[in-house]
Protein backbone atom coordinates (compact mmCIF):
# COMPACT_ATOMS: atom_id res chain seq x y z
CA UNK A 1 0.00 0.00 0.00
CA UNK A 2 1.61 2.95 -1.17
CA UNK A 3 -0.75 5.57 -2.75
CA UNK A 4 -0.66 9.02 -1.69
CA UNK A 5 -4.06 9.93 -2.09
CA UNK A 6 -7.56 7.72 -1.89
CA UNK A 7 -10.83 8.97 -3.17
CA UNK A 8 -14.12 7.36 -1.20
CA UNK A 9 -16.63 6.79 -3.29
CA UNK A 10 -20.28 5.46 -3.06
CA UNK A 11 -24.19 6.39 -3.53
CA UNK A 12 -25.27 8.05 -0.02
CA UNK A 13 -25.88 5.79 2.42
CA UNK A 14 -23.55 3.22 1.05
CA UNK A 15 -21.54 4.34 4.89
CA UNK A 16 -18.58 6.26 2.62
CA UNK A 17 -17.93 8.84 5.09
CA UNK A 18 -17.74 5.98 7.89
CA UNK A 19 -15.38 4.23 6.48
CA UNK A 20 -13.28 7.81 4.89
CA UNK A 21 -13.03 8.74 8.11
CA UNK A 22 -12.01 5.05 9.37
CA UNK A 23 -9.27 5.11 6.96
CA UNK A 24 -7.44 8.46 7.58
CA UNK A 25 -7.39 7.71 10.99
CA UNK A 26 -5.69 4.36 10.42
CA UNK A 27 -2.72 5.50 7.98
CA UNK A 28 -2.55 9.14 9.60
CA UNK A 29 -3.97 10.80 6.47
CA UNK A 30 -6.06 13.97 6.26
CA UNK A 31 -9.18 13.73 6.30
CA UNK A 32 -11.06 15.69 3.28
CA UNK A 33 -14.87 15.67 4.13
CA UNK A 34 -16.10 18.17 2.27
CA UNK A 35 -19.77 17.90 3.71
CA UNK A 36 -17.90 18.56 6.75
CA UNK A 37 -16.15 21.80 5.60
CA UNK A 38 -19.55 23.43 4.27
CA UNK A 39 -21.07 22.74 7.61
CA UNK A 40 -18.48 24.34 9.27
CA UNK A 41 -18.01 27.28 6.94
CA UNK A 42 -22.14 27.64 7.67
CA UNK A 43 -22.03 26.96 11.46
CA UNK A 44 -18.98 30.15 10.95
CA UNK A 45 -21.71 32.16 9.20
CA UNK A 46 -18.66 33.43 6.53
CA UNK A 47 -20.58 34.11 3.32
CA UNK A 48 -19.46 31.04 1.37
CA UNK A 49 -20.86 29.22 4.36
CA UNK A 50 -24.01 31.34 3.81
CA UNK A 51 -24.68 30.29 0.12
CA UNK A 52 -24.12 26.41 1.14
CA UNK A 53 -26.86 27.18 3.52
CA UNK A 54 -29.38 28.99 0.76
CA UNK A 55 -29.03 25.55 -1.14
CA UNK A 56 -29.65 23.33 1.27
CA UNK A 57 -32.73 25.89 3.02
CA UNK A 58 -34.02 25.73 -0.45
CA UNK A 59 -32.72 22.68 -2.68
CA UNK A 60 -32.41 20.04 -0.68
CA UNK A 61 -30.56 17.04 -1.99
CA UNK A 62 -29.19 18.93 -4.45
CA UNK A 63 -25.26 19.85 -5.12
CA UNK A 64 -24.27 23.09 -3.96
CA UNK A 65 -22.49 25.43 -6.57
CA UNK A 66 -19.71 24.48 -8.45
CA UNK A 67 -17.55 27.79 -8.26
CA UNK A 68 -18.38 28.10 -4.73
CA UNK A 69 -16.83 23.86 -4.24
CA UNK A 70 -13.97 25.77 -5.84
CA UNK A 71 -13.40 28.39 -3.42
CA UNK A 72 -13.95 25.52 -0.69
CA UNK A 73 -11.10 23.21 -2.23
CA UNK A 74 -8.85 26.30 -2.25
CA UNK A 75 -9.35 27.41 0.90
CA UNK A 76 -7.86 24.07 2.09
CA UNK A 77 -5.70 23.29 -1.01
CA UNK A 78 -1.97 23.88 1.76
CA UNK A 79 -2.98 21.28 3.96
CA UNK A 80 -3.94 19.02 0.77
CA UNK A 81 -0.51 20.12 -0.48
CA UNK A 82 1.29 19.56 3.02
CA UNK A 83 0.38 16.22 4.08
CA UNK A 84 1.36 13.23 3.58
CA UNK A 85 -1.42 11.85 2.34
CA UNK A 86 -5.13 12.90 1.85
CA UNK A 87 -8.85 10.50 2.04
CA UNK A 88 -11.25 12.44 0.36
CA UNK A 89 -14.94 12.34 1.06
CA UNK A 90 -17.50 13.42 -0.84
CA UNK A 91 -15.36 15.05 -3.13
CA UNK A 92 -14.82 14.99 -6.46
CA UNK A 93 -18.43 14.66 -6.72
CA UNK A 94 -19.20 15.22 -10.65
CA UNK A 95 -16.63 14.77 -13.43
CA UNK A 96 -16.16 18.88 -13.80
CA UNK A 97 -14.78 18.81 -10.00
CA UNK A 98 -12.52 15.72 -11.12
CA UNK A 99 -10.80 17.76 -13.92
CA UNK A 100 -10.78 20.88 -11.14
CA UNK A 101 -8.68 18.73 -8.73
CA UNK A 102 -6.66 17.10 -11.69
CA UNK A 103 -4.71 20.83 -12.30
CA UNK A 104 -5.14 21.93 -8.52
CA UNK A 105 -2.88 18.68 -7.50
CA UNK A 106 -0.43 16.36 -9.72
CA UNK A 107 -2.30 14.26 -10.65
CA UNK A 108 0.15 11.20 -11.44
CA UNK A 109 -2.44 8.14 -12.01
CA UNK A 110 0.60 5.79 -9.79
CA UNK A 111 -0.49 7.82 -6.60
CA UNK A 112 -4.29 7.53 -6.35
CA UNK A 113 -6.41 4.82 -5.93
CA UNK A 114 -10.44 5.77 -5.55
CA UNK A 115 -12.80 2.95 -3.48
CA UNK A 116 -16.19 2.50 -5.16
CA UNK A 117 -18.41 1.38 -2.28
CA UNK A 118 -21.18 -0.22 -3.90
CA UNK A 119 -24.74 -0.28 -2.65
CA UNK A 120 -27.69 -0.96 -4.78
CA UNK A 121 -30.39 1.81 -4.80
CA UNK A 122 -33.20 -0.67 -3.31
CA UNK A 123 -31.45 -0.80 -0.30
CA UNK A 124 -30.10 2.50 0.35
CA UNK A 125 -33.53 4.19 0.87
CA UNK A 126 -34.07 1.51 3.74
CA UNK A 127 -30.57 2.30 5.11
CA UNK A 128 -31.09 5.83 5.17
CA UNK A 129 -34.49 6.43 6.37
CA UNK A 130 -33.96 4.22 9.16
CA UNK A 131 -30.89 6.01 9.76
CA UNK A 132 -30.77 7.89 13.11
CA UNK A 133 -27.87 9.91 14.44
CA UNK A 134 -26.77 11.15 17.96
CA UNK A 135 -27.96 15.05 18.30
CA UNK A 136 -24.63 15.44 20.90
CA UNK A 137 -22.04 13.65 19.64
CA UNK A 138 -23.14 12.86 15.83
CA UNK A 139 -22.64 8.71 16.19
CA UNK A 140 -24.28 6.99 13.33
CA UNK A 141 -26.87 4.33 14.43
CA UNK A 142 -28.74 1.95 11.31
CA UNK A 143 -31.70 0.61 12.19
CA UNK A 144 -31.79 1.16 15.73
CA UNK A 145 -35.32 0.57 17.02
CA UNK A 146 -34.61 -2.82 14.93
CA UNK A 147 -31.94 -3.33 17.22
CA UNK A 148 -33.66 -2.18 20.30
CA UNK A 149 -31.94 1.22 20.82
CA UNK A 150 -32.95 4.41 22.13
CA UNK A 151 -30.39 6.60 23.25
CA UNK A 152 -26.83 6.69 22.05
CA UNK A 153 -24.19 4.10 23.18
CA UNK A 154 -21.34 6.46 23.07
CA UNK A 155 -22.93 9.20 25.18
CA UNK A 156 -25.97 8.64 26.11
CA UNK A 157 -27.84 11.83 23.64
CA UNK A 158 -30.93 11.62 21.84
CA UNK A 159 -31.27 9.99 18.75
CA UNK A 160 -32.72 11.63 15.59
CA UNK A 161 -32.93 11.69 12.04
CA UNK A 162 -31.24 14.21 10.03
CA UNK A 163 -33.38 16.21 7.68
CA UNK A 164 -31.90 14.51 4.24
CA UNK A 165 -32.50 11.30 5.60
CA UNK A 166 -35.97 11.56 5.18
CA UNK A 167 -38.02 9.54 2.28
CA UNK A 168 -38.27 12.94 0.05
CA UNK A 169 -34.61 13.90 0.17
CA UNK A 170 -33.36 10.87 0.14
CA UNK A 171 -34.71 9.84 -3.39
CA UNK A 172 -33.68 13.70 -4.10
CA UNK A 173 -30.11 12.42 -3.40
CA UNK A 174 -29.59 9.19 -4.78
CA UNK A 175 -30.77 10.43 -8.20
CA UNK A 176 -28.51 13.66 -7.89
CA UNK A 177 -25.65 11.32 -7.07
CA UNK A 178 -26.96 8.70 -9.94
CA UNK A 179 -26.60 12.07 -12.24
CA UNK A 180 -23.44 13.71 -11.31
CA UNK A 181 -21.14 11.13 -9.15
CA UNK A 182 -21.79 7.98 -10.72
CA UNK A 183 -19.95 8.70 -14.17
CA UNK A 184 -17.42 9.00 -11.97
CA UNK A 185 -16.86 5.63 -11.50
CA UNK A 186 -16.08 4.82 -15.57
CA UNK A 187 -13.90 7.75 -15.24
CA UNK A 188 -11.52 5.87 -12.60
CA UNK A 189 -12.08 2.13 -14.21
CA UNK A 190 -10.93 3.74 -17.48
CA UNK A 191 -7.54 5.02 -16.06
CA UNK A 192 -7.38 1.69 -13.82
CA UNK A 193 -7.26 3.37 -10.13
CA UNK A 194 -10.58 2.11 -9.33
CA UNK A 195 -11.63 -0.71 -6.92
CA UNK A 196 -14.77 -1.97 -5.71
CA UNK A 197 -16.00 -2.84 -2.24
CA UNK A 198 -19.25 -4.87 -1.15
CA UNK A 199 -20.57 -2.08 1.20
CA UNK A 200 -23.59 -4.27 1.99
CA UNK A 201 -21.79 -5.79 5.08
CA UNK A 202 -21.35 -4.13 8.26
CA UNK A 203 -19.41 -1.33 9.26
CA UNK A 204 -16.31 -3.56 10.33
CA UNK A 205 -16.77 -5.96 7.62
CA UNK A 206 -16.39 -3.13 4.91
CA UNK A 207 -13.55 -1.79 6.69
CA UNK A 208 -11.95 -5.07 6.84
CA UNK A 209 -12.11 -5.36 3.23
CA UNK A 210 -11.00 -2.00 2.14
CA UNK A 211 -7.84 -2.78 4.30
CA UNK A 212 -7.35 -5.72 1.83
CA UNK A 213 -7.32 -4.52 -1.16
CA UNK A 214 -5.62 -1.97 -0.40
CA UNK A 215 -2.68 -4.19 0.65
CA UNK A 216 -3.11 -5.59 -2.58
CA UNK A 217 -2.93 -2.41 -4.54
P1 LIG B 1 -22.46 15.07 2.62
O1 LIG B 1 -22.27 15.32 4.09
O2 LIG B 1 -21.21 14.63 1.93
O3 LIG B 1 -23.65 14.20 2.33
O4 LIG B 1 -22.80 16.52 1.98
C1 LIG B 1 -23.91 17.27 2.39
C2 LIG B 1 -24.29 18.25 1.31
O5 LIG B 1 -23.20 19.15 1.04
C3 LIG B 1 -24.63 17.66 -0.06
O6 LIG B 1 -25.98 17.27 -0.13
C4 LIG B 1 -24.33 18.81 -1.00
O7 LIG B 1 -25.36 19.79 -1.00
C5 LIG B 1 -23.12 19.43 -0.35
N1 LIG B 1 -21.85 18.89 -0.88
C6 LIG B 1 -20.91 18.16 -0.20
N2 LIG B 1 -19.85 17.89 -0.99
C7 LIG B 1 -20.11 18.48 -2.18
C8 LIG B 1 -19.40 18.57 -3.41
N3 LIG B 1 -18.20 18.00 -3.57
N4 LIG B 1 -19.98 19.25 -4.44
C9 LIG B 1 -21.19 19.85 -4.30
N5 LIG B 1 -21.91 19.79 -3.17
C10 LIG B 1 -21.40 19.12 -2.12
Amino acid sequence: MNKKYYIILGPPGSGKGTQAEVLSKKLGYFYFGTGDLMRKEAENGTDLGKRFQTIWDNNQGELVKEEDVKELVSKTLNDLKQSKGVVFDGYPRSIEQQKDMEGLVDFNDKDWLALYIAVQDKDLIERITTRRICANCGKVFFQPNKRGIKVCDNCGGKLIQRQEDSQKITQKRITVYNDQTKPLIDYYRKKDILVEIDGRPSIEEVSKEIWEKLNEN
